[in-house]
């Protein structure tokens, strides 16, 4: 074998040069200094031309055996460059167990939408269908299908935004009524509620919005008598604010409903007696009523010698704002999470 001193001068440097190499960076510097294409080790190999076809085999091994001896000595320098990295990586990135955890924020279901499924699942069990509606609706469907004429003084009590003449914010749920029965071609019996977003043109403050929610309910068949929307409303008043509730209905005035009342409920608080939330009356108005208007029916093509109905709408939000003791209506559309996490914790006890 020929082992020839620039050979052994070369193997010494390039093992100094391995050792010495700091990083894996500098490793690869070393690697292609030696043994890349333009290395020493190929540069030992240029001078093979010159030597005689007997000296040509011996000459080769001793530069590849040059070649694996720096190939090894990198491999294991690489070992070891990888290793303190890792023990460095290690080090710098040891976890702190005692510094505080960063708070992952926890959804829950707002108020008023727990207080419309509430509703929504007694309604569902009572065999009442939900039906949404358009927030958007035509003059016809929010006023006139329901005996709300354009000339009606009863317009001014929900005043009104418009978006042109004849298209509108809805006031009310009650179009989804109307709609509904025109659907159904003076065929019975309908049993519906519609939860939903109503607006008015109101000055907002703890009482008011211009926005708030409505679950307008329906029902028409034959025979329908005032003794069964008592007899329904009762049932919704004992499962929302307990099963000791008694309800009275007071006379009132609805263009679309004949005769119309106003519903209250016992109180819940004081159990009649009179307190700060029925303002001493012991009773807290909860909803308003009736009987569904011939002339409702007839617009929607009913025949109202055959057919009777009753109708009934009541607002989520104020219920909600009695049932949890809220003050302020604009709590529910200001999106205080300081306001919404309370209701998390209700939840979280099972309260509501
Ligand atoms: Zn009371």
């Amino acid at each position: 074998m020929i082992q020839t001193e620039e050979m052994n001068q070369l193997k010494s440097e390039a093992l100094a040069d391995v050792s010495q190499a700091s990083d894996e960076k500098a490793l690869q510097d070393v690697k292609v200094k030696y043994l890349g294409k333009k290395g020493s080790v190929s540069g030992l190999m240029k001078q093979m031309k010159d030597l005689s076809n007997e000296e040509k085999p011996k000459f080769g091994q001793a530069v590849n055996e040059v070649r694996q001896a720096i190939e090894q000595a990198i491999a294991e320098r690489k070992k070891v460059l990888e290793q303190e990295r890792l023990n460095k990586q290690l080090e710098e990135e040891t976890i702190d167990v005692t510094l505080p955890s960063r708070q992952i924020k926890q959804g829950a279901a707002h108020p008023l939408t727990r207080t419309i499924q509430e509703i929504e699942d007694l309604f569902l069990g009572l065999g009442y269908e939900i039906v949404n509606g358009y927030e958007v609706e035509q003059d016809y469907y929010n006023f006139e299908a329901l005996n709300l004429p354009k000339s009606h003084p009863a317009r001014d009590m929900q005043d009104t935004f418009y978006i042109t003449e004849e298209t509108l914010m809805r006031t009310h749920t009650s179009p989804v009524q109307a709609r509904t029965l025109e659907k159904r071609n003076g065929q019975g019996p309908v049993k519906i509620i519609c939860p939903g977003k109503v607006y008015r043109r109101d000055s907002d403050d703890a009482t008011h919005s211009h926005q708030f929610t409505q679950i307008e309910g329906l029902v028409v068949a034959e025979n329908i008598k005032m003794s069964d929307l008592k007899g329904t409303l009762e049932l919704v008043a004992k499962k929302l604010f307990g099963e000791e509730r008694e309800i009275r209905l007071r006379p009132s005035y609805f263009p679309f409903t004949e005769p119309s009342v106003e519903v209250d409920v016992s109180c819940f608080k004081c159990g009649g007696k009179g307190c700060n939330v029925c303002k001493g009356s012991g009773w807290i108005e909860i909803l308003g009523a009736g009987m569904v208007h011939p002339n409702v029916l007839e617009m929607a093509g009913f025949d109202s010698s055959k057919y009777t109905g009753f109708a009934f709408g009541m607002g989520p939000d104020r219920i909600a704002m009695l049932k949890y003791g809220i003050e302020d209506i604009r709590y529910f559309y200001t999106n205080d999470v300081r306001f919404l996490d309370q209701f998390k914790a209700v939840e979280d006890r099972g309260e509501a």
